[in-house]
């Protein structure tokens, strides 16, 4: 019998990256708890990483061994994994002969972890020779890359988390950390219990469970956070509440912020967001006032048509107070997924290369090209997420392989997705779980391990790089996703695919990042591993890594100064909503379920909280349409219609309904999945999807 051991691994879900001590008992049994040394959480964990033991245990989900059907009307078949990567190998040579390189594609996860991520981009945009390859981080995070780029020159978060106790006002938009971000939200909620100066502005539609701390809630209507930014903007200006000498020396381009910014009077703008002139007035003074301000935002801001805009917007403020490069101070982007991050940092994009090289640049196409000793590589944007699927639907994308992360459920305007899947010539999943919606489209479906059933690393919001160690054997088959790769790199005939192990990937990548503004070449898993986690950079060896960037104030924009940006769009440009569809949909999560709830979908205790999917309405319009709590509603937009029980209360404006995201099918009917009727409009820059946004019409069932 083996004896009972400890390992510390961090947890699967979200961006928080919060540290866990995982024991495997003398029986093989798992349990979990907070690691009290990790910094990030100090031994707290929310619900969903408190239960992780039971959904790494109960493989009963799980996919077992490579399946694969000779054609659509054919059942998937069991075969060995020489036959899967052969057959893979085979049709992406085939279809590429024929089609080009452009007609396969791959659509990754902000769950993988880097070195998979590396590996998946270093397969497609060196070595088949397209940048089609793009991820689930497009559908969160990719809008607030576009902002930083525009205001730092880089995809960087100055901050880290300990500015949290270190600052004095916080402006968070747009997200709902109380149940997103359960434990920096706990972080928060301590500062304040024990620092009552420390000011929390929201802006949100609804009055969610973050608002209970908050010192004020601009429940704004949907889309006009450019207006209200820009309002609050102007009274700094007006106020001269403004750091004038940080703007003159650190910063370029602020008469552009200032001309936006007194477009609409204050008066215009509160009539615009339909929020008091007063609250703006008092929210831009609790900014000016504020020693350590931060600014926290996630899906309400950057998933929009106007994501990028909504941004700049937003960063103007901390440029306009001189809020950045100082302790408890700066932009912070709440990551949604556990390793968003480390994805962009490897190129994990359509638009992007590994090391934040720019695939614009003909330098840095170069270095990767000379440093992988692969194919030229383009420089045209491969497909982004939706682009994917519209070229699939089209018939100009034939392959499709998707990696750890389930479209079916979560894009946005699902219907489409699946009739995408169903006309693409060849369909590979790779994914742990049957949970997943997406394997019922695999023409090849290959079983891969999960969290602690693999060797790896991730990085968090803060820019935290930790080791993730392998404590059980995955079940059946299933292989670890980066030797899943490799392997089928080495099928395709490609060199530098023979990896022994994941550490060699590592390596690899840290090599590539030296020079860099992310240099990572002082880091192995050796030192993740005897030494903890690190933030990025760390340059050498004996580094201890960097908490907070831009100190110094030199910014990595081409004349090193911050960058103040215009947001080009004021108003919403989503769907318009009218006398058929009168109400806007807003999608987002609850507190105990993750994405599209296969790993939560199966621990019976997180059932507890939430069971099933609902409708929030206000209750003058559930009064105007005959609603009482409970009953069943159907919801309809221009592309489809959901069925769910209505909650009704005065938390969320009126006009406006919220639908949670996490639910797929039930009992093989869709009538509960949300993006039945979300649209697939993108931002222009970030092509990011409108999931804030669309115009529905609801009715008694
Ligand atoms: Fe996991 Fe996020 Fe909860 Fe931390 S806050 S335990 S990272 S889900």
């Amino acid at each position: 019998m083996q004896a009972k051991e400890s390992h510390n691994t961090i947890c699967s879900y979200c961006g928080v990256g919060c540290g866990i001590t995982v024991t495997k008992d003398a029986k093989g049994t798992l349990s979990v708890k907070g690691n009290e040394a990790y910094p990030v959480n100090k031994g707290m964990l929310c619900s969903k990483g408190k239960n992780l033991n039971y959904v790494a245990q109960d493989t009963s989900d799980r996919i077992l061994h490579p399946q694969m059907r000779w054609s659509r009307n054919h059942p998937l078949q069991q075969i060995t994994w020489e036959t899967a990567f052969k057959r893979a190998a085979a049709v992406f040579k085939s279809i590429i002969a024929k089609h080009g390189s452009d007609s396969v594609g791959f659509y990754v996860s902000g769950q993988c972890l880097t070195e998979e991520y590396y590996l998946a981009n270093k397969l497609t945009k060196g070595f088949i020779g397209t940048n089609n390859i793009d991820t689930n981080s497009r559908l969160c995070m990719s809008s607030a890359v576009v902002g930083y780029k525009k205001m730092v020159g880089e995809d960087a978060v100055p901050i880290a988390y300990e500015d949290i106790e270190l600052a004095d006002c916080f402006l968070i938009a747009g997200a709902n950390p109380a149940w997103c971000h359960p434990i920096l939200f706990r972080r928060l909620e301590k500062h304040k219990e024990e620092n009552p100066n420390v000011k929390i502005i929201v802006v949100d539609p609804r009055k969610t469970q973050t608002c209970a701390l908050a010192d004020l809630h601009l429940q704004i209507l949907p889309g006009t956070d450019v207006i209200l930014f820009n309002a609050m903007a102007r009274w700094l200006i007006e106020k001269r509440k403004i750091n004038t000498a940080f703007i003159k020396k650190y910063t370029s381009n602020f008469e552009a912020c200032k001309q936006k910014a007194f477009e609409l009077s204050l008066n215009e703008a509160a009539k615009k967001c339909d929020i008091p002139v007063n609250d703006i007035k008092k929210a831009a003074k609790l900014i000016a006032n504020a020693k350590g301000f931060i600014t926290m935002w996630t899906m309400g801001l950057n998933q929009s048509v106007i994501g990028v805009d909504k941004n700049v917007s937003l960063l103007n403020l901390s440029l306009l107070t001189g809020h950045i490069g100082k302790p408890g101070s700066g932009p912070f982007s709440l990551t949604g997924q556990p390793n968003a991050m480390g994805g962009r940092e490897v190129g994990g994009m359509a638009s992007l290369l590994a090391a934040h090289r720019d695939l614009g640049n003909e330098k840095h196409r170069q270095e990767v090209q000379e440093f992988w000793g692969g194919k030229p590589i383009k420089k045209e944007p491969g497909l982004t997420a939706t682009e994917m699927f519209n070229a699939l639907e089209n018939g100009s994308l034939k392959a499709i392989w998707v990696i750890c992360t389930n479209p079916v459920v979560s894009m946005p305007n699902a219907h489409k997705v699946e009739r995408a899947l169903k006309k693409a010539n060849f369909v590979v999943v790779q994914d742990i779980s049957h949970n997943s919606e997406t394997t019922k489209y695999a023409d090849l479906l290959l079983p891969a391990a999960g969290w602690l059933e693999k060797e790896g690393t991730m990085t968090n919001s803060e820019r935290r790089i930790s080791y993730l160690p392998q404590v059980i054997d995955p079940p059946g088959e299933a292989l670890p996703d980066a030797e899943i790769l490799w392997r089928f790199g080495q099928e395709m005939g490609y060199p530098g695919f023979d990896y022994a192990n994941a550490s060699e990937v590592y390596d690899e990548y840290c090599l590539m990042t030296k020079g860099t503004n992310i240099d990572i070449s002082g880091l192995s898993y050796e030192r993740l591993k005897t030494e903890g986690s690190f933030q990025w950079p760390v340059p050498h060896k004996t580094h201890k890594g960097t908490s907070r960037l831009f100190d110094d104030h030199e910014y990595y924009t081409a004349n090193q100064k911050a960058h103040f940006n215009a947001p080009r769009n004021l108003f919403n440009q989503s769907e318009q909503t009218n006398a058929e569809y009168p109400l806007i949909l807003n999608t987002g999560r609850v507190r105990d379920q993750w994405h599209t709830r296969t790993k939560t979908g199966k621990v019976k205790r997180l059932l507890t909280h939430i069971p099933t999917p609902y409708l929030e309405m206000n209750k003058v319009d559930a009064y105007l349409l005959g609603l009482k709590e409970d009953d069943i509603a159907v919801v309809k937009s221009r592309r489809g219609s959901v069925q769910v029980k209505v909650k009704i209360n005065f938390d969320i404006r009126e006009k406006v309904v919220f639908l949670p995201m996490h639910w797929g099918k039930i009992l093989n009917s869709d009538f509960s999945r949300a993006n039945n009727l979300t649209n697939d409009l993108v931002d222009p820059i970030s092509k990011e999807p409108d999931f804030k946004y669309c115009a529905v019409q609801v009715e008694k069932y």
